[in-house]
């Protein structure tokens, strides 16, 4: 029989989040108004202990989506639609409480961009191909139940974002998410099934685990019942599907340069580049990593860096700061190597500089600081607001140490520049599958940009800005040598 975990089990969770809160490195202003009560009252719909009772529901779901029409599945993402906007910042609050990472104000504002801007059934488009042979029919069906492992970055946001794109496909989800973001993923897995059951569909369409492990995501991505993986996370993830034997789709990690070359708005860079990194304390995939700056306007573009809400490192304190966000770990090839530490990622500028010891105020969203190409702070995936920039003398260098830096992600990339040539040289070089231009980074993934918006951006597996049709099957339907009324 299913086990559904009610109010006790999530508002436990939840209940403890609130008590760490007085020690995570949650900022003040976002300890305050968090009701608990709201939480503790509710049953949370789709959330169990074990995933094989987790799966057979949701399959029952699915079962009863597939009987539904497609007007009846864009009812229930309407109200997904509804219930993300009213209840943005209660998920942006749990967010930043359960994890200690980001911003309330950013995680509601990519709860709402998720909301408006996630393609729904429209996505789905059936294609007819007429001859002198017939008529035959393209349409785009569910694969049945998705497998979906979501990162802790953007744990509320993943889940809402995959369940629309997937139910509009047709399909019922399994998620699997991090252990670090349980309550707040469970609660939006709750959110999607209280609005599937409000708008006339099953109450369990979507599902999660009260405790996600490593051995619960296991038995997922082999269950016959899932027939499609999704995963959105770093490298390890992301191999770990792609070896499992099923159609997947991976949304891998990166580590996007940013390149500003002499003929660029030097006042617009330096805010736009400043506004994308500091953007939830730098936690989306897409965020300006690395700045790569011509010489000749490096001194400048640091002065409105400045003027914009970055704190320049002095060199102290640069390698004060290295030691501490940086920490060795043995792998298991018993060699050390250097990782981030994960207590620092997602941390507010401020909360950074205080475990230095330099008390800077809340007007500083970003540290920048000078360093070489070789430094670890533009080599590792940092996701924090900490951004180094090298001096480059020209495109050629630009381009070639932009590229290296990526690491072969071929995820994002972003240029500052009005000369086409530049741009397009290292649009052609990186080979991203967002590349920005003069804005910043946020605007690829349709926020003050043109097209939709997700966030599972796969790059590895070349679907890139998902969406539901991503997560179709194409089937064919021929009528030979009718239908062709001409
Ligand atoms: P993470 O890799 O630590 O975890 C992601 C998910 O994978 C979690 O649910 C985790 O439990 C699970 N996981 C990790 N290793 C696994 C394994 N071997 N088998 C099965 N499951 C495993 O990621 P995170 O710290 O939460 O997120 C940050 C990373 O994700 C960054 O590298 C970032 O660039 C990337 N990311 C990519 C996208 C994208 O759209 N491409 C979006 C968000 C985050």
């Amino acid at each position: 029989m299913a086990v559904e975990i009610t109010e006790s089990q999530i508002g436990k969770i939840v209940e403890q989040v609130l008590k760490n809160m007085s020690v995570s490195a949650a900022p003040a202003s976002d300890k305050a108004d968090w009701d608990s009560t709201h939480y503790k009252q509710r049953t949370f719909a789709g959330i169990f202990t074990d995933m094989n009772t987790a799966i057979e529901a949701t399959y029952e779901g699915y079962k009863a989506l597939r009987n539904m029409t497609v007007e009846q599945r864009e009812k229930i993402i309407t109200e997904i639609r509804r219930l993300t906007r009213e209840e943005a910042p209660i998920m942006a609050q749990l967010g930043v409480a359960e994890t200690g990472m980001g911003r309330v104000d950013h995680k509601t504002a990519k709860h709402i961009l998720v909301a408006d801007k996630t393609p729904g059934t429209e996505d789905i488009v059936p294609t007819a191909r007429t001859g002198d042979n017939g008529l035959t029919l393209i349409e785009m069906a569910p694969f049945g139940l998705v497998g979906s492992i979501t990162p802790s970055t953007n744990p509320s946001e993943t889940v809402i974002c995959n369940s629309i794109g997937m139910i509009a496909a047709g399909n019922g989800v399994v998620f699997n998410p991090h252990p670090n973001a349980i309550a707040t993923s469970n609660y939006a897995v709750d959110l999607v099934n209280r609005a599937s059951a409000a708008a006339g569909g099953p109450k369990v369409l979507v599902c999660s685990m009260a405790k996600p492990t490593m051995e619960t995501s296991a038995t997922m991505s082999s269950h016959p019942l899932i027939r499609l993986l999704v995963c959105t996370g770093g490298p390890g993830v992301v191999r770990a599907v792609l070896a499992s034997g099923k159609k997947a789709i991976g949304a891998g990690a990166g580590n996007p340069p940013v390149i500003v070359d002499d003929t660029a708005d030097i006042p617009k860079a330096a805010k736009d580049i400043i506004d994308g990194c500091s953007f939830d304390n730098n936690l989306p995939c897409i965020a300006e990593k690395e700045v790569f700056a011509f010489d000749k306007i490096a001194d400048d573009l640091i002065h409105y860096m400045r003027q914009n809400g970055a704190y320049l490192l002095s060199r102290e304190q640069m390698e004060a700061l290295e030691k501490i966000v940086l920490v060795e770990q043995t792998g298991k090839d018993g060699k050390t190597r250097k990782v981030i530490n994960r207590k620092c990622v997602g941390r507010d500028a401020a909360v950074l500089m205080s475990k230095i010891g330099v008390t800077v105020d809340s007007s500083v969203r970003c540290l920048i600081c000078e360093t070489d190409f070789n430094h670890l702070f533009v080599q590792e995936e940092l996701m924090m607001p900490i951004l180094p920039i090298v001096r480059v003398h020209d495109i050629d260098e630009a381009i070639d140490l932009a590229v290296k830096a990526e690491h072969g992600n071929r995820h994002t990339a972003h240029m500052h520049s009005k000369n086409v040539d530049h741009l397009t040289r290292f649009a052609r070089a990186v080979e991203t599958t967002i590349f920005v231009k003069n804005a910043p980074s946020y605007a690829g993934i349709g926020f003050g940009g043109e097209g939709h918006t997700t966030f599972t951006i796969a790059g590895p597996t070349g679907e890139g800005i998902t969406s539901a049709r991503s997560f179709t099957r194409q089937r064919r339907c021929v009528m030979a040598d009718s239908f062709h009324i001409i």
